[in-house]
Protein backbone atom coordinates (compact mmCIF):
# COMPACT_ATOMS: atom_id res chain seq x y z
CA UNK A 1 0.00 0.00 0.00
CA UNK A 2 1.95 3.37 -1.10
CA UNK A 3 -0.02 6.40 0.01
CA UNK A 4 -3.84 5.22 -0.43
CA UNK A 5 -5.92 8.17 -0.78
CA UNK A 6 -9.22 8.24 0.66
CA UNK A 7 -11.16 8.25 -2.00
CA UNK A 8 -14.72 9.60 -0.66
CA UNK A 9 -12.84 12.90 0.44
CA UNK A 10 -11.57 13.82 -3.46
CA UNK A 11 -15.06 12.25 -4.90
CA UNK A 12 -17.02 14.94 -2.48
CA UNK A 13 -15.31 18.10 -2.82
CA UNK A 14 -15.83 17.74 -6.61
CA UNK A 15 -18.95 16.82 -6.06
CA UNK A 16 -20.00 19.62 -4.30
CA UNK A 17 -17.88 22.05 -5.88
CA UNK A 18 -21.03 23.00 -7.90
CA UNK A 19 -21.81 26.56 -10.06
CA UNK A 20 -24.16 28.70 -9.00
CA UNK A 21 -27.86 28.31 -10.50
CA UNK A 22 -28.46 29.98 -13.38
CA UNK A 23 -29.93 33.45 -12.83
CA UNK A 24 -28.79 35.90 -15.53
CA UNK A 25 -30.01 39.08 -14.40
CA UNK A 26 -30.69 40.57 -17.63
CA UNK A 27 -33.60 37.72 -18.44
CA UNK A 28 -35.50 40.19 -20.25
CA UNK A 29 -36.64 40.43 -23.58
CA UNK A 30 -34.66 42.44 -25.89
CA UNK A 31 -35.69 43.10 -29.26
CA UNK A 32 -33.04 44.50 -30.53
CA UNK A 33 -31.17 42.12 -33.30
CA UNK A 34 -32.69 39.10 -31.47
CA UNK A 35 -32.92 36.28 -33.82
CA UNK A 36 -36.61 34.91 -33.45
CA UNK A 37 -35.13 31.23 -33.11
CA UNK A 38 -33.69 32.66 -30.09
CA UNK A 39 -37.35 33.47 -28.00
CA UNK A 40 -37.09 29.31 -27.84
CA UNK A 41 -34.58 30.01 -25.32
CA UNK A 42 -36.73 32.17 -23.11
CA UNK A 43 -38.92 30.35 -20.48
CA UNK A 44 -41.56 31.94 -19.24
CA UNK A 45 -41.40 29.78 -16.39
CA UNK A 46 -37.95 29.80 -14.06
CA UNK A 47 -37.26 27.58 -11.19
CA UNK A 48 -38.36 29.54 -8.45
CA UNK A 49 -38.12 26.54 -5.83
CA UNK A 50 -34.51 27.69 -5.53
CA UNK A 51 -33.98 31.51 -5.08
CA UNK A 52 -31.27 31.09 -2.56
CA UNK A 53 -28.05 31.64 -3.16
CA UNK A 54 -26.57 29.20 -3.13
CA UNK A 55 -28.69 26.81 -4.75
CA UNK A 56 -30.69 25.42 -1.42
CA UNK A 57 -33.22 26.33 -1.00
CA UNK A 58 -33.47 25.11 2.54
CA UNK A 59 -30.92 24.30 5.40
CA UNK A 60 -31.06 21.59 7.49
CA UNK A 61 -30.82 22.70 11.15
CA UNK A 62 -27.38 20.97 12.70
CA UNK A 63 -29.52 18.76 15.35
CA UNK A 64 -31.57 17.49 12.61
CA UNK A 65 -29.00 16.19 10.24
CA UNK A 66 -28.77 12.64 9.32
CA UNK A 67 -25.86 10.39 7.79
CA UNK A 68 -25.00 12.11 4.52
CA UNK A 69 -24.40 15.13 2.98
CA UNK A 70 -27.27 17.83 3.98
CA UNK A 71 -27.39 21.90 3.35
CA UNK A 72 -26.86 23.64 5.88
CA UNK A 73 -26.05 27.44 7.48
CA UNK A 74 -22.39 27.03 8.48
CA UNK A 75 -22.57 28.83 11.66
CA UNK A 76 -18.95 29.77 11.39
CA UNK A 77 -18.85 31.32 7.94
CA UNK A 78 -22.77 31.84 7.24
CA UNK A 79 -22.21 30.14 4.20
CA UNK A 80 -25.44 27.78 2.89
CA UNK A 81 -23.34 24.57 1.85
CA UNK A 82 -23.74 20.99 1.33
CA UNK A 83 -21.43 19.16 4.49
CA UNK A 84 -18.88 17.09 3.47
CA UNK A 85 -19.56 14.06 5.33
CA UNK A 86 -16.54 11.36 7.04
CA UNK A 87 -16.57 8.68 8.91
CA UNK A 88 -15.55 9.28 12.74
CA UNK A 89 -12.50 7.16 12.72
CA UNK A 90 -9.74 9.67 11.81
CA UNK A 91 -7.95 7.05 9.96
CA UNK A 92 -9.63 6.06 7.11
CA UNK A 93 -6.99 4.00 5.50
CA UNK A 94 -7.46 1.06 7.98
CA UNK A 95 -11.16 1.22 7.24
CA UNK A 96 -10.84 1.68 3.33
CA UNK A 97 -8.12 -1.38 3.67
CA UNK A 98 -10.68 -3.54 5.67
CA UNK A 99 -14.13 -2.68 2.96
CA UNK A 100 -11.65 -3.55 0.05
CA UNK A 101 -10.67 -6.42 1.94
CA UNK A 102 -14.31 -7.44 2.77
CA UNK A 103 -15.56 -6.95 -0.30
CA UNK A 104 -14.28 -9.24 -1.94
CA UNK A 105 -15.29 -11.86 0.47
CA UNK A 106 -18.47 -10.71 1.91
CA UNK A 107 -20.47 -8.09 0.17
CA UNK A 108 -22.48 -7.22 2.91
CA UNK A 109 -19.95 -7.01 5.57
CA UNK A 110 -18.89 -3.25 3.82
CA UNK A 111 -22.34 -2.18 4.15
CA UNK A 112 -22.68 -2.95 7.60
CA UNK A 113 -19.54 -1.76 8.67
CA UNK A 114 -19.60 1.96 7.08
CA UNK A 115 -23.63 2.17 8.94
CA UNK A 116 -22.16 1.25 11.79
CA UNK A 117 -19.87 4.15 11.93
CA UNK A 118 -20.31 7.77 12.93
CA UNK A 119 -20.19 10.47 10.86
CA UNK A 120 -18.54 13.85 11.08
CA UNK A 121 -20.65 16.65 9.07
CA UNK A 122 -17.97 19.60 7.80
CA UNK A 123 -18.94 23.03 6.07
CA UNK A 124 -18.34 22.17 2.71
CA UNK A 125 -16.87 26.05 2.44
CA UNK A 126 -14.75 26.81 5.64
CA UNK A 127 -14.32 22.91 6.37
CA UNK A 128 -15.46 23.57 9.96
CA UNK A 129 -16.60 20.72 11.88
CA UNK A 130 -20.62 21.00 12.28
CA UNK A 131 -21.57 17.91 13.73
CA UNK A 132 -21.42 14.20 14.63
CA UNK A 133 -24.24 11.93 13.47
CA UNK A 134 -24.03 9.03 16.15
CA UNK A 135 -25.48 5.65 14.53
CA UNK A 136 -27.50 5.70 17.43
CA UNK A 137 -29.49 8.31 15.70
CA UNK A 138 -27.98 10.91 18.09
CA UNK A 139 -26.67 14.18 16.60
CA UNK A 140 -23.77 15.78 18.54
CA UNK A 141 -23.55 20.01 17.37
CA UNK A 142 -20.25 21.23 17.81
CA UNK A 143 -21.00 24.67 16.39
CA UNK A 144 -23.65 26.74 17.77
CA UNK A 145 -25.92 28.79 15.65
CA UNK A 146 -25.32 32.73 16.69
CA UNK A 147 -26.75 36.20 15.29
ZN1 LIG B 1 -18.49 27.22 7.00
Amino acid sequence: MTAPVPLSEQQQHHEYFQPQPVAPPNAHFQPSGMDPKGMVALQPYIHTAVDHPSGYNAATPLHALQRGPTPVDCPTCGVREMTRTEPESGNTTHGWAALICCCFCLGCIPYMMSSLKDYNHYCGQCGAMLATWHNSGRVEVHQNVRR
